[in-house]
């Protein structure tokens, strides 16, 4: 980016002295240096930019596309042709987007910045999660879509990939009440087949009641370390719907208590076993080192077709991005072939400019914050619980607390959420499992409860608030209602 030689030559036909040329050279050169290894390895820098670092460097990639090129002659439809400098700013001057109408990261000529920086957001992508466990990676891409979505287009692919799930119409779908992975399954026009979890402790006491075995040893193992007030889905009766139909599995790493991660270990054996797919939903669990180990592991010991994350909730970026990442390349590329068109830059960009700031220093940092304020959380959870006669339930989630809510009434239970609301608290769930059918993941919990989190980019003093206002809230509730 910077010719040495050349910027010495010129600053020096001033009338300053060489000595100070060659001083100011330092100060130019960190400011560029950086910009070049991230251009020449394509790694994310350990030592996160300034923005100013940052600007420049977008300004010099969004200078190598067509729109930006005062001289071009402009005769197609598609142009990056704006109404006002406003969107050029929004745009960081990305404006043609990304991508060609059959392939979502095809290099496209009249965006040659653009293209660098797509290619550089799926470097990146792998490069992280490469460094936080998913070591059996093979490729990774960013795309400019959310979790749900990002889905429906990962097992479009898949499907596209292998002839012989090509003809295959179901979805093995192990229950998370989320709503958009369930319309991802309904766009891609695969059948539905949600397999219901059951409750930690009645699974528990059906095991010990049965004969043991490593499977049995096994499954209470897991049970136990990840909470007995979770909801699991054994993988018995998930081997048990797989029939000549099934196309695959889409299972869930992170999500809200009390739905415990699936052993996904286990299912992707089940999928190498039977031949047929398995994509996992990691929506926020990048940030746990637990499923980030889970997938590795899962990856090496049976087949794992594609993991997707979502980037807002992993890299501190604004809403819209996800990333796919596989241990086949050949799954990547099929899967950006399956998108239909063009597409903003906007998510890629975010990510690209989030790690560039973050640095993997800065990540590393924002992780370690995130796991001493889930601890803090469930520290302070409990001292409420103590003081409201309610209990932490045992769910060893890795970014949530959930509390019991036995001694509120249905309509206290049912005015809580508003009352946070007007607290000024968000994020909280409150679910009475009496009323309301989709919320635990299963039939029948048998605890109202709240659930908190902790997660990535949060800081001390929400976790703090947050639980100051919730026993607000509940006394409030309980009087108002009582
Ligand atoms: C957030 C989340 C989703 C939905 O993400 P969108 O980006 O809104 O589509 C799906 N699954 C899980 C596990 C999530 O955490």
């Amino acid at each position: 980016m910077l010719d040495r030689k050349k910027i010495l030559e010129m600053l020096e036909t001033f009338p300053i002295a060489s000595n100070m040329v060659q001083r100011g050279m330092v100060g130019l050169q960190s400011f560029i240096k950086p910009m070049e290894i991230v251009l020449t390895q394509r790694t994310i820098p350990e030592k996160g930019w300034s923005d100013t670092q940052i600007r420049f460097f977008l300004e010099f990639l969004a200078n190598l596309d067509s729109n930006n090129d005062p001289q071009a002659m402009r005769i197609g439809e598609r142009e990056a042709r704006v109404s006002t400098p406003i969107l050029y700013d929004l745009t960081a001057g990305f404006i043609h987007g990304i991508g060609r109408s059959g392939n979502l990261k095809a290099a496209q000529p009249k965006a040659v910045g653009g293209s660098i920086l797509n290619s550089l957001s799926d470097s990146f992508a792998l490069n992280i999660l490469k460094k936080h466990g998913l070591k059996s990676l093979q490729g990774a891409m960013t795309v400019p879509m959310g979790t749900g979505m990002t889905l429906m287009l990962a097992i479009k692919g898949i499907l596209h990939q292998f002839s012989e799930l090509t003809n295959k119409t179901q979805l093995i779908f192990p229950r998370m009440d989320h709503n958009s992975p369930r319309k991802a399954i309904e766009l891609t026009g695969l059948e539905n087949v949600t397999i219901e979890s059951i409750y930690g402790k009645s699974l528990l006491d059906n095991y010990r009641t049965l004969k043991k075995n490593k499977y049995i040893e096994d499954y209470i193992k897991f049970i136990e370390t990840h909470g007995t007030d979770a909801v699991y889905i054994p993988i018995q009766v998930i081997r048990d719907r797989i029939t000549k139909k099934t196309f695959g599995v889409l299972s869930t790493t992170s999500f809200f208590p009390p739905r415990a991660p699936d052993n996904i270990i286990e299912i992707a054996k089940l999928a190498k076993e039977h031949n047929i797919a398995h994509i996992i939903n990691n929506g926020y669990g990048v940030q746990s080192t637990t499923f980030m180990k889970m997938i590795e592991q899962a990856m090496r010991g049976g087949r794992v077709d594609a993991i997707v994350q979502s980037t807002d909730k992993n890299f501190l970026t604004p809403v819209g991005g996800a990333i796919i990442a596989s241990p086949n390349k050949e799954t990547i590329r099929k899967i950006s072939e399956a998108y239909a068109g063009r597409a903003n830059a906007a998510p890629i960009l975010h990510f690209v400019v989030s790690m560039l700031s973050l640095g993997l220093n800065g990540f590393q940092q924002a992780l370690q914050a995130q796991e001493e304020n889930r601890s803090l959380l469930e520290l302070e959870l409990n001292n409420l619980a103590i003081q409201l006669n309610e209990m932490v339930l045992d769910v060893h989630n890795p970014i949530a607390c959930m509390m019991s809510l036995k001694n509120l009434t249905y309509p206290q239970i049912e005015a809580l959420g508003g009352f946070l609301y007007n607290l000024r608290v968000t994020g909280p769930r409150v679910v009475n499992p009496k009323t309301k059918d989709f919320g635990p993941s299963t039939q029948s919990y048998p605890h109202p409860y709240i659930v908190m989190n902790a997660a990535i980019g949060s800081r001390r003093e929400d976790i703090i608030g947050a639980i100051s206002n919730l026993k607000k809230a509940y006394l409030q509730v309980q009087q108002k209602f009582s």
